[in-house]
């Protein structure tokens, strides 16, 4: 399976910051010397129709960060799924733990969520976790696995979404879990996963939480690691693109 990079730039930079992140790498990326890996950048909602107009001929995709569980209407401050994919994007990150913790996005929410993405052609990346005080008390793999079962809609098909294990105690702290942790929690999902939709064995599992330039290659070489999303890290361009260079051919 092809692996994913996933820069998940969050509510950072200025339009002029922005311009200049995605068009460096657009450089980068005309300057590659081997295959890549399929490479989605996720700007905050005001920039997604300028850096879309940059990346325009590459091969670089664009996500939104988040979209509205309700397709059009007298919602203030919302942004529908179709608004997201008419401004390029075609993907969405949903059910990040930041959006669970600061704005009450519950499974049933995300799952709403889901739905509208699909319906508005995007593809979602679903991302699901535990917290510190699940791992700690050894509820870690329930949590992943009904966070998964209720973020799915029902009907939905194995080639139209991408899942994210991101341990909310990983994201912004610099600690990961052991490779050997990261390996089993994403293979609990690859078993989940099948009995969910089928064929289970194609939908790309993401890690995410703290993905370095130093890390990355260890990662990306772990079974049923498909890819990454990266936050911090996908700031810098040099950092970054290592992280890309870090990808399995
Ligand atoms: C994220 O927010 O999805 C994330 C993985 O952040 P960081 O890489 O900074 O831990």
């Amino acid at each position: 399976m092809q692996q994913y990079v996933v820069g998940n730039w969050k509510m950072n930079g200025s339009r002029v910051e922005t311009a200049r992140l995605a068009s460096s790498l657009v450089r980068k990326l005309s300057e590659a010397e081997r295959p890549l890996p399929r490479i989605i950048v996720c700007p905050p909602f005001p920039y997604l129709g300028l850096v879309h107009d940059l990346l325009h001929n590459t091969t670089l995709k664009i996500a939104a960060q988040s979209c509205s569980q309700h397709l059009e209407g007298a919602f203030t401050g919302e942004v529908s799924a179709r608004q997201v994919s008419d401004m390029g994007a075609s993907y969405v990150i949903l059910g990040h733990s930041e959006r669970r913790t600061h704005y009450g996005e519950t499974n049933s929410i995300v799952q709403s969520k889901v739905s509208a993405a699909l319906k508005g052609k995007l593809q979602p990346i679903i991302c699901i976790g535990e917290t510190a005080g699940e791992r700690e008390s050894g509820r870690a793999v329930a949590s992943i696995i009904t966070q998964l079962q209720e973020s799915l809609p029902r009907n939905i098909k194995a080639e139209q979404f991408i899942v994210a294990y991101e341990p909310v105690w990983a994201i912004g702290t610099g600690i990961t879990p052991r490779i050997e942790e990261i390996q089993h929690i994403h293979g609990v999902i690859r078993q989940e996963l099948s009995k969910l939709v089928s064929p289970g064995g194609i939908v790309p599992i993401l890690y995410g939480g703290s993905v370095t330039a130093l890390n990355a290659r260890e990662i990306l070489q772990t079974p049923n690691v498909n890819g990454v999303l990266v936050g911090n890290a996908s700031l810098k361009l040099e950092d970054f693109w290592q992280i890309i260079q870090s990808s399995e051919e």
